[in-house]
């Protein structure tokens, strides 16, 4: 099969569909593999990293989108992106197509077979596509929050591991999934003072295990929430219902009662943010205050650090992407009902039944 990577051409997008390991794992199975020059540069791999993988190097989008049977990528399509986009054509990517009309719409009017990463499940019920991207994510939490805290930045000047002789900083984390985990493990070993609350007691126990009296974790009911707030120094927001907005956790008369300068780190901003004060930021303007109390609300945390990202969703999407391109889609989603979790549109249907109910479509 012909494989296509293009460069990611929405704004602060740095990574890339395909590292030149995956290239060569394809290359090694006889499928040819073509990459947009300058495809990998976000991310720090070079043309020459692709061809000594055995990739050919087009030189603009088009060739890659003309060419490739299946292109994949990291983003959902842009309009330009999706006008190339054709009937017989496979398409691999994050797609989030139930709050996006146009480009559910115009997915179907190009007739392409489109496969979401998002919704690719696994044997234990979870999301393997998307995991990768929560760990970042969550590993980054705190390091995020640190800087914020940091007298500069606005925040209450405290060092999150302290010294000999200085308390450490109060890390709350509410949400103990993938990106709370992550983030209680960097905030642990950074030497804070950890508390984890979930509504789950399952994953409360879990975290009991594994963190070995290294944290202490707390039901998420929202007194716990309210007792905590006055003493923390962090809140890091890592909350999912699946399928639904992120709740709201703390509200906007409750961060009087916080510390000034505490910080507000809200990973579920990408679910609307559960924090009533909550707004998406960006890379280049990440912060603001609410209340003397410091936010930070980025809605793709993972692109700061795209390297690590790229090597990240790689990883997760590679034995997919090989699957698809030994087998064909028809076949592989046929065999691997966790791949057809993923199929979203063909030949104008589409064939993921939540995007449908979110969208008022048939599916
Ligand atoms: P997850 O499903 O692994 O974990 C979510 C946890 O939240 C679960 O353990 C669940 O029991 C718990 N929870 C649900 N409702 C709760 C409540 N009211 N109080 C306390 N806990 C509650 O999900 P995840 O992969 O860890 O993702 C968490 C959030 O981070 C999601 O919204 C995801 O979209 C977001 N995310 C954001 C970025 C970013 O760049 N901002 C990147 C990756 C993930």
């Amino acid at each position: 099969m012909q494989i296509g990577c293009p460069k990611e051409i929405k704004p602060q997008e740095f990574r890339v569909g395909l590292t030149p390991d995956a290239a060569a794992e394809a290359v090694a199975r006889g499928h040819g593999v073509l990459v947009q020059a300058g495809a990998g540069e976000g991310s720090g791999f070079t043309d020459e990293d692709y061809r000594a993988a055995g990739a050919r190097i087009a030189p603009d989008a088009a060739a890659v989108f003309a060419d490739a049977e299946m292109i994949v990528k990291v983003k959902e399509p842009q309009a330009p992106e999706r006008a190339m986009l054709r009937r017989g054509q496979l398409l691999f990517t994050y797609l989030h197509l139930a709050p996006d009309p146009d480009q559910t719409r115009e997915l179907l009017a190009s007739g392409v077979t489109a496969i979401a990463y998002e919704t690719v499940t696994d044997a234990r019920g979870g999301l393997p596509l998307l995991a990768p991207m929560s760990e970042v994510a969550g590993r980054l939490a705190p390091q995020v929050g640190s800087w914020a805290l940091q007298k500069p930045n606005g925040g209450r000047g405290v060092l999150l591991g302290g010294v000999p002789g200085v308390r450490p900083a109060n890390v709350v984390i509410i949400g103990g999934g993938v990106v709370g985990t992550a983030a209680a493990r960097v905030a642990v070993g950074m030497g804070a003072n950890v508390t984890v609350l979930d509504r789950s007691v399952p994953r409360l126990s879990y975290l009991d295990d594994v963190f070995m009296g290294k944290l202490t974790t707390q039901y998420a009911s929202g007194a716990a929430v309210a007792d905590l707030l006055p003493l923390a120094d962090m809140v890091i927001g890592a909350v999912l219902v699946p399928g639904a907005a992120a709740p709201k956790l703390v509200r906007r008369d409750q961060l009087a009662a916080m510390r000034p300068g505490a910080v507000l780190v809200d990973v579920a901003i990408d679910q609307g943010g559960c924090f009533e004060t909550s707004r998406p930021t960006t890379h280049q303007d990440p912060i603001y205050e609410v209340d003397g109390v410091v936010h930070y609300c980025v809605a793709n945390m993972p692109g700061a650090v795209a390297r690590t990202s790229t090597q990240a969703l790689g990883n997760a999407t590679l034995p997919f992407m090989l699957t698809l391109a030994d087998k064909g889609w028809r076949r592989a989603t046929g065999e691997d009902a966790h791949l057809r979790a993923g199929l979203s549109t063909h030949e104008g249907l589409l064939t993921s039944p939540p995007v449908g109910q979110a969208l008022g479509l048939e599916s």
